[in-house]
């Protein structure tokens, strides 16, 4: 992977380090690098430098909020300039819980074309080369049959939860994903805040979930209990870990995230035998791990 060889700029510093490394090796030359030489002066020098820059089977996988950008702001310049010089090195690609148009308000209307590989929604929506290469969804996985069972058990389940406040927005449908909230979700956040309180106390998010789980076992549904007020249902794998399956072909995948930790939304990627995992506390620090393990080598 890291073949000296391999390691050329571009432009005319490039060219003179070319030089001077086929210089330096010129001394414990066998036959093993004329073949290679030969193979790499077949091509004109300009493809050369394009073959000999990207690193071949490595890619940088990249969470979004967080970790290239602030919770839920937009990008900065410099992360965006930063990331088209990292793509000149290697193969780039991000993936997201967000939906495609929040990817985009965050990321950029161009996001698609940007990046090698664009996940939405975990990799439900998957993007190679600006082009649509897969979608999922829930409706597509579970049949409107099962979802229906879901729904039906829950409305019945949340009505007879007795708690002191309930809203409205109980069950939220979405493409990879149910989200349940035994208050509702549009409630205010004093009514948020005190829902969390009562349920600390109560276990009422908790309660349900081993209900659920145990009653819809046959459907192979994980559920996460996140933020103050709901818990998603999903199918088991549906996490960021779903996107792995459209970059079999790379060998070495290296994964950024900021919550990695046990329970975090990047942790079963960061855990995954598939990859190599780097926890990062800000953007910033992304692009600083990112220099050190890519770029510096290139300098
Ligand atoms: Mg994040």
């Amino acid at each position: 992977m890291d073949d000296p060889k391999m390691s050329v700029k571009s432009g005319s510093d490039g060219y003179l380090a070319l030089r001077m490394e086929l210089r330096s090796s010129i001394t414990s030359f066998d036959y093993r690098d004329f073949v290679h030489l030969s193979f790499f002066m077949c091509f004109p020098l300009r493809l050369r430098y394009r073959m000999a820059v990207r690193r071949p089977g490595l890619i940088a996988l990249f969470d979004v909020d967080g970790t290239l950008t602030a919770p839920r702001k937009g990008v900065t310049p410099k992360m965006l300039k930063f990331m088209q010089d990292l793509r000149k090195v290697v193969t780039v690609g991000i993936v997201g819980g967000s939906d495609l148009v929040k990817i985009s308000e965050q990321l950029g209307s161009t996001v698609t074309n940007d990046y090698d590989y664009v996940f939405a929604e975990n990799g439900l929506v998957a993007y190679k080369d600006g082009k649509l290469v897969g979608t999922q969804s829930l409706k597509t996985h579970l049949g409107d049959e099962n979802i229906r069972d879901f729904v039906n058990f829950t409305l019945h389940y949340l009505a007879d939860i007795d708690i002191p406040i309930k809203r409205g927005t109980f069950i939220e449908f979405r493409s990879g994903m149910i989200n349940v909230s035994p208050i509702g979700r549009n409630c205010s956040q004093e009514e948020r805040d005190e829902f969390e309180k009562y349920d600390k106390v109560h276990n009422i998010r908790g309660k349900m979930v081993e209900v659920l789980r145990e009653k819809f076992a046959h459907l192979n549904l994980t559920f996460s209990i996140g933020g103050q007020i709901s818990f998603d249902a999903f199918p088991q794998g549906w996490d960021k870990t779903y996107c792995l399956k459209y970059l079999d072909e790379l060998e070495e995948i290296h994964f950024f995230g900021d919550k990695t930790y046990k329970g975090g939304n990047d942790h079963e990627i960061y855990e995954s035998a598939r990859t190599v995992g780097h926890t990062v506390r800000s953007p910033d620090d992304t692009i600083d791990q990112c220099t050190t393990l890519f770029l510096n080598k290139q300098a």
